[in-house]
């Protein structure tokens, strides 16, 4: 619980710090880990399966930058992608044969269930809830939920303030920050859409005072929003992020865990962190203990 404390106090200072960097552009470029082509699995694991199909389907965000942004040439970039490149590669399939999916929070457990996706790598907080339905490999990263508001506004200094000053918030279906919202402001002033830039838009044109969602989704929107918005910086919730694989599949998550270590170990984690999120939060977090794989 200790060192979890002092992760995200790491990722807190990082994002206080980078808060200076905003107006900077954030352009994540994408890259190339190198593939495993030697790699053997145990006949009939996921792993096996997907090696042998020499490509793979992973659903991730399209419209978040820092973690998943689909970029002019129709690929994602961000934090996310990288960490799914990086597990995609330690199964010998290179970024090119890699399906990448739009998977808005809604959806992210259905399309593990339907098969749609082999895994999806999408800012996704482990909890019990979602876990009743599929299985989460990590954490890989912890988040925390925070607030975005204009960067003018002087009145919503943290969650407490948003009902006094009588503010819409928005967020997105399905999310967690969603449902933690809940808890200080009334329904009729809760906003939701499907993916946090139409939240972006509805701040933009004044339709709502603040959007909630993870600290680290927001930044990358402040940094977007080129001087517009501003993050409060006070996270209020803790938001570790894991890798969503169909229930129960305990050998491809423990496959996953395996290649999030080794990556922390050879600098390919920390590099992931400084091609894309680091850019704006350079502070690299270190890869939290994993969960046992259920
Ligand atoms: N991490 C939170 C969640 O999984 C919020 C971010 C998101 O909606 O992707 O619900």
């Amino acid at each position: 619980m200790r060192l979890r404390g002092l992760v995200v106090g790491a990722v807190t200072a990082a994002l206080t710090l980078s808060m200076a960097a905003c107006g900077e552009s954030s352009d994540s470029s994408g890259s190339n880990p190198p593939v495993n082509t030697e790699v053997q699995f145990e006949a009939g694991t996921k792993m096996a399966d997907l090696k042998q199909a020499g490509k793979v389907k992973i659903g991730t965000k399209f419209d978040q930058p820092l973690f998943g942004l689909k970029g002019l040439d129709g690929k994602p970039t961000g934090f996310d992608v990288e960490v799914a490149k990086l597990i995609a590669a330690k199964m010998g399939i290179s970024a090119d044969k890699i399906e990448w999916v739009e998977t808005p929070s809604k959806v992210r457990e259905e399309v593990i269930e339907q098969g749609k996706v082999d895994f999806v790598v999408a800012t996704y907080t482990i909890n019990e809830k979602r876990k009743e339905r599929i299985s989460f490999a990590g954490p890989y990263y912890e988040a925390g939920q925070d607030l975005m508001v204009k960067k003018d506004d002087s009145t919503i200094t943290g969650p407490d303030a948003l009902k006094a000053a009588n503010a819409k918030v928005c967020s997105v279906t399905g999310s967690t920050p969603a449902e933690k919202i809940k808890t200080y402001v009334d329904a009729a002033n809760i906003v939701l859409f499907d993916v946090y830039s139409k939240c972006a838009d509805a701040l933009r044109t004044g339709q709502v005072q603040a959007v909630t969602t993870d600290n680290v989704i927001l930044l990358g929107l402040v940094d977007a929003s080129k001087g517009e918005f501003k993050l409060i910086g006070k996270p209020f919730t803790k938001e570790p992020y894991g890798i969503g694989v169909k229930k129960g599949d305990t050998k491809f998550c423990q496959f996953i865990v395996d290649t999030l270590k080794s990556a922390a170990g050879d600098g390919a984690y920390e590099k992931a962190w400084k091609d894309t999120a680091g850019k704006v939060a350079p502070n690299v977090p270190t890869l939290p203990t994993a969960d046992a794989c259920k």
